[in-house]
């Protein structure tokens, strides 16, 4: 894992400047990451860069969850269904700790889209199409099991429910890992690298022109096949290839927002009908609860994307027509994050109405493109992209071997190596006096390398949770490729969405650790608490 610490920086830029590749993808969400992955296991001289810190586009904006997409069986689109249901488990197994099957009810109300008989045959096909094992298959809940699972609901409205599995993520953290496994099957990734131009030969692509954020430095890449991967920005870069034709995508955008548990002290995630036919999902996530999303067109900057005044105010309607006891309100919000769903335009359909399937794009100049998908679906979709860019013959040696891989690289093999794993790092959390429900959240976050953030913290005497914030700063650094203060309080701790207060009490002690690792001058450590700060503040206030 060494060549992924942040301090190589400098190696990774030469690396990238001086070899030819056979293959070198733009965008380092979990499209990007999934195909280095695949490329570099299947023995592919494979280089990824991304723009900004890996996961900072929409990977680290969706409702987290790996799932077989419920809704997509109401628009029939069984394929999609199967597709994703069957990933699930494979996605689970690469990484059992960051990967958790989480139980979602679904309550009939009167009047409400779901009926039981409905819902109880959807849920039936969709267990069907996921291969769900008999133990884990849906059950059908009177009005009185309902109510225990969830006592927050209104009682005079609930029927009863559907109660099925979904598997719980995080999207930032499964990138960065899926990123990491890329960089041990002996990719190079670099973040803060942007691709500017292409190099072109007879025609054809070869390279890329890039530019270092921080030197500033532009060189070019080598490589046989260039694929981009970048979200919301592919057609950006189609344009450049000028390989933009009627084919495009169209970007919608979707909201959360976060609520502490005690204001909210939700037992249950829940998917619920929000009163316009649109679903959506409260999830109780170690402390918080967040509740998901919106679904509008949107036509703005994809670099500056936030949830304002209308989507905070959608979210939490919905919620106090479910939950009548919550009494929401704007103050209550902790934090937000907003995305934009990458979708392949359809005429005459609306955001909500538009497939999510993925689609491949070869330009003229051999520039692959993919947009649309799924987090739940990146491992198939960076099959297909590889399976393209190697030759028939190579292809049956070279088969994808991605669902043999473990992502945090350790020995977490299934959900109950998890459970002994953190029964057995107890002890070390009473060693530093922390409590013991931040043993979910570490091995949730860190699987195996818990233990080596635990030990670290012995190397610091502060409070308890500052201790166990600048060790995981210091991990990070140096095993997660973390180059930024946000890059550690978003992307790899999610400490800016769902411990917002820590972020506040955590700054100057991890400016202190960054500083002391990266020799930062004041002028830059001034920057990075600013940026961290309007990251802050761009979560917790809501403008029309
Ligand atoms: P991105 O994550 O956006 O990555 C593209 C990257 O390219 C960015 O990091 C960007 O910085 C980089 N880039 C752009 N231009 C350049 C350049 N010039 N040079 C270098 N890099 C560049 N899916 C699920 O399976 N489950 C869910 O629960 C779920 N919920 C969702 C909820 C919402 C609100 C949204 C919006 C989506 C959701 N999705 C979900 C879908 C899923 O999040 C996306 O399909 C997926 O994250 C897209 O990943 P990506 O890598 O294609 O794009």
């Amino acid at each position: 894992m060494q060549n992924f610490s942040s301090t190589n920086r400098n190696d990774i830029l030469n690396q990238l400047a001086e070899n030819q590749f056979d293959i070198l993808i733009i965008g380092g969400g979990i499209t990007g990451a999934g195909i280095a992955l695949d490329a570099a296991s299947r023995g592919l001289k494979t280089a990824l860069i991304e723009k900004n810190d890996f996961a900072s586009g929409t990977s680290n904006k969706s409702t987290k969850l790996i799932h077989g997409g419920l809704r997509y069986l109401k628009q029939l689109e069984f394929k999609l269904v199967r597709e994703v249901g069957q990933e699930r488990k494979i996605v689970h197994r690469m990484a059992p700790n960051l990967v958790v099957a989480e139980k979602m009810l679904l309550p009939f109300t009167r009047g409400g889209s779901f009926g039981k008989f409905s819902t109880s045959i959807g849920l039936w096909i969709y267990d069907f199409l996921a291969g769900v094992k008999a133990k884990d298959r849906r059950q059908l809940l009177s009005k009185e099991q309902t109510l225990e699972k969830e006592p927050l609901l209104d009682a005079a409205e609930i029927l009863g429910g559907g109660y099925y599995v979904e598997y719980r993520t995080d999207d930032s953290r499964l990138t960065v890992e899926i990123v990491k496994a890329a960089t041990r099957h002996g990719a190079v990734c670099g973040n803060y690298f942007s691709a500017q131009d292409f190099v072109y030969e007879n025609g054809r692509v070869t390279g890329l022109v890039c530019s270092d954020q921080f030197s500033a430095k532009v060189f070019t890449i080598r490589s046989k096949v260039v694929v981009n991967a970048t979200g919301p920005w592919v057609d950006q870069l189609r344009k450049i290839d000028k390989s933009l034709n009627k084919k495009r995508l169209f970007l919608s955008k979707g909201a959360h927002l976060v609520i502490s548990r005690k204001k909210f002290p939700l037992s249950q995630a829940i998917y619920f009908d929000a009163g316009d036919g649109r679903m959506i999902f409260c999830i109780p996530r170690h402390r918080s609860v967040y509740v998901g999303t919106t679904d509008t067109p949107y036509t703005g900057d994809p670099d500056i994307v936030k949830a304002n005044l209308e989507d905070i105010n959608y979210l939490l309607s919905a919620v106090n027509r479910v939950f009548p006891s919550a009494h929401l309100n704007v103050k209550d919000v902790e934090s937000s994050w907003a995305g934009l769903r990458p979708l392949i335009y359809e005429e005459g359909k609306l955001a909500r109405e538009m497939s999510r399937k993925d689609e491949i794009f070869v330009s003229p100049s051999g520039l692959i493109s993919i947009a649309g998908g799924k987090l739940t679906g990146f491992r198939k979709m960076a099959e297909k992209v590889v399976d393209l860019v190697i030759s028939k013959k190579q292809g049956q040696k070279l088969r994808s071997k991605t669902r043999e891989i473990s992502l945090s690289g350790n020995n977490l093999q299934s959900a109950a190596d998890v459970q002994r794993f953190k029964e057995n790092i107890l002890p070390l959390l009473k060693n530093s006096a922390l409590e013991a429900d931040w043993a979910d959240y570490l091995v949730f976050n860190y699987g195996e390398n818990a233990r080596l953030i635990l030990e670290k913290m012995q190397n610091y005497s502060h409070l308890p949770e500052i201790n166990l914030g600048l060790a995981e700063a210091w991990y990070c650094i140096h095993f997660e490729f973390a180059v930024k203060a946000l890059d550690f309080f978003n992307r790899r701790t999610g400490r800016l969405y769902f411990y917002t207060d820590s972020v506040t009490t955590l700054l100057e002690p991890v400016l202190d650790e960054f500083q002391k690792q990266f020799f930062w001058t004041e002028e830059r450590r001034a920057a990075e608490r600013n940026e961290v700060m309007e990251a802050m503040y761009a979560a917790q206030n809501f403008s029309d």
